[in-house]
């Protein structure tokens, strides 16, 4: 007997959900796509654990007659495409006819559904890729699938699940997108029976994109509008100064499927030039429609890019339809001053401090000054003498290394390398000096947070109260700072946190507390480097006589402190030994 023979059914079937159905959130992209096919304009998503218990969505779209409803679980069944011509020309979401199919294979799925002509609804269940049973039952017009136990069946695709948090976060970012692409739909998201996304059908663009990705963008966003026979650009842009150091909030929706396309990334970079500030990405979320003969979308299984038939004119277009929206907002500088405070004042906003703060920090930084005045007053011009054990700093160079006459020769402190490394040491918990005090802001900050980041905030707040910062969480995703680490610079806290929320977004970032019981140290390490390395001194930052004692005053006392978190060094030395033999005064 031969070896080759054909796999079962089934078999093939989880073979293909492996493309099609990596984590829930590919679930959740499947199903909504189907209902948006179906013509709903309301789709309601729950879920519970992330997604890995329960996914259900349900949607006022079409339904399916019984015939249909049976069909719509084999393998290849469609009712999208039927040649090939229609392939070169798709109009929906969907074409392959595998969604349903590849879950029902990996999962234990019920579907209920009804058209409008028919009176009663019909339910299926599958397990496992098998039919369970069917039976009549009632329903409202439209569709509800529910999908339980996602892999429950292929054990070694369960284990690439992250925790909950992460799933979760991934399935925020698909109904979110779902929202901004399609603004005459009525979105809703629960997990574990709370609401985390509701926006109500045919709400405006500018409403969606505030509800979604935060008023701020909003405030901040360019309209783009660009139309010639063969395409229709359209959505917004941030105005230069909103520019992010993260690519989060690009959103790029061609024919209204989410894709990423570093083309049209370049294309629009190129169009900002050198408006945009080194390493940071502008904000966009544009539509670009075209006559679907001239995209591909049939080049990825999670269809999640395309491929355009002329993408050197597609590159142009784009590039003047955002430099025309960026020229109208050069003309106006004057009268749009807010969007050049973005980068200053991040996503915050301004609020009126209460007056026991306000007394109580002008009180400490009258008698800092004072403290100031009277050390400055005792010390010798050119050198800065201390009180303490510090050695002599001879001062600053280029704005940016700090020079000092170590016991063993001429040492040279990267300032920004030393203050991330103190900064570091001090997230972390392991200062000698913890617990951390903090310090109440003049102005506390408002932070208006998409679902996603309230997620993560709200995750990580216990460790960045043992830090010493300390939020209000009001209503809506919106959460108040009101005191941060003492020994942080408050001038840019804003954009420093949004920065650091934007990469705690970003990625696998959150893991579970190492024990039970254990103080939750949810902050993974990468986070707490990038929040140290935002927080520290730049290069390039002129520093008084105080300010570089106590960075090396700090760094002194800093454990791990020759190099910075990435592994660079924070300090050189020029041994005098070094100096003599470089002089020949030595052999
Ligand atoms: P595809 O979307 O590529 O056609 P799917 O496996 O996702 O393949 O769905 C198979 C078919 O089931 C669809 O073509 C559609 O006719 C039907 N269908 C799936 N979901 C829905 C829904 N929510 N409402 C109405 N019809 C649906
Ligand atoms: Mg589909």
């Amino acid at each position: 007997m031969g070896k080759i023979h054909i796999l079962p059914d089934t078999l093939i079937s989880q073979i293909a959900a492996g493309e099609v159905v990596e984590r829930p959130a590919s679930v959740v992209k499947e199903l909504l796509e189907n209902s948006v096919d179906a013509g709903a304009d309301q789709c309601s998503v729950e879920v519970e654990q992330g997604g890995m218990k329960l996914i259900a969505v349900r949607d006022n779209g079409s339904g399916m007659s019984k015939e249909d409803a049976n069909m719509a679980f084999a393998r290849h069944a469609t009712s999208k495409i039927s040649n090939l011509e229609d392939l070169s020309c798709i109009r929906s979401f969907g074409f392959r006819g595998e969604a349903l199919s590849a879950i029902a294979s990996v999962a234990i799925v019920t579907m209920r559904t009804r058209t409008l002509e028919s009176n009663s609804g019909w339910e299926i269940h599958y397990k496992g890729g098998k039919l369970d049973a069917e039976n009549s039952a009632a329903s409202p017009q439209g569709t509800e699938i529910s999908v339980r136990n996602l892999f429950f069946n292929t054990p070694a695709r369960k284990k690439f699940l992250k925790s909950e948090t992460t799933e979760l976060g991934h399935i925020i970012s698909v109904v979110s997108h779902f929202a901004l692409s399609h603004p005459h739909v009525g979105f809703e998201l629960k997990h574990n029976g709370k609401t985390l996304i509701q926006v109500p059908k045919s709400s405006g663009k500018k409403e969606r994109l505030a509800a979604i990705a935060g008023k701020d963008f909003l405030d901040f966003a360019l309209e783009v509008e660009f139309q010639t026979p063969s395409i229709h650009i359209h959505g917004f842009v941030g105005a230069s100064g909103a520019s992010l150091s993260s690519k989060r909030h690009q959103y790029l929706f061609v024919n209204g499927r989410d894709v990423s396309d570093p083309m049209v990334s370049r294309a629009v970079f190129d169009a900002y030039g050198s408006r945009l500030p080194a390493r940071s990405y502008p904000l966009f979320l544009l539509h670009i429609d075209v006559d679907p003969k001239e995209v591909d979308v049939n080049v990825h299984p999670r269809k999640l890019a395309v491929k355009f038939l002329d993408a050197q004119r597609i590159f142009r277009d784009i590039s003047q339809a955002v430099s025309q929206a960026l020229a109208q907002f050069q003309e106006n500088i004057f009268s749009v001053p807010r969007a050049m405070s973005y980068e200053q004042t991040g996503r915050a906003r301004a609020m009126p401090p209460t007056s026991a703060t306000a007394t109580q920090k002008s009180l400490q930084e009258a008698i800092s000054f004072s403290q100031e005045f009277m050390k400055s007053a005792k010390r010798p011009e050119g050198l800065h003498s201390t009180t303490d054990d510090l050695p002599p700093i001879l001062g600053q160079i280029a704005n940016s290394y700090i020079v000092i006459h170590d016991e063993e020769g001429l040492a040279i402190v990267d300032q920004h390398a030393a203050h991330e490394r103190i900064l570091y040491e001090k997230f972390s918990g392991r200062a000698a000096d913890a617990p951390q005090q903090s310090q109440p802001l003049l102005v506390p900050l408002q932070l208006d947070c998409s679902p996603q980041e309230a997620l993560f905030l709200k995750e990580a707040i216990s460790h960045l109260q043992s830090m010493g910062f300390e939020f209000d969480e009001w209503s809506g995703g919106t959460f108040v700072m009101r005191s941060c680490p003492a020994y942080l610079h408050k001038e840019n806290i804003g954009k420093i946190f949004r920065d650091f929320l934007a990469d705690m977004n970003e990625g696998e970032k959150t893991s579970r507390p190492s024990k039970p019981g254990a103080t939750p140290n949810i902050l993974p390490e990468k986070n707490l480097k990038s929040l140290a390395c935002k927080a520290a001194i730049k290069f390039g930052m002129p520093l008084s006589n105080s300010e570089q004692e106590n960075l090396i005053r700090d760094l002194r006392k800093t454990a791990n402190n020759s190099t910075c978190p990435h592994g660079r060094p924070t300090k050189l030395l020029l041994t005098f030994d070094e100096l003599e033999k470089r002089f020949y005064r030595r052999k």
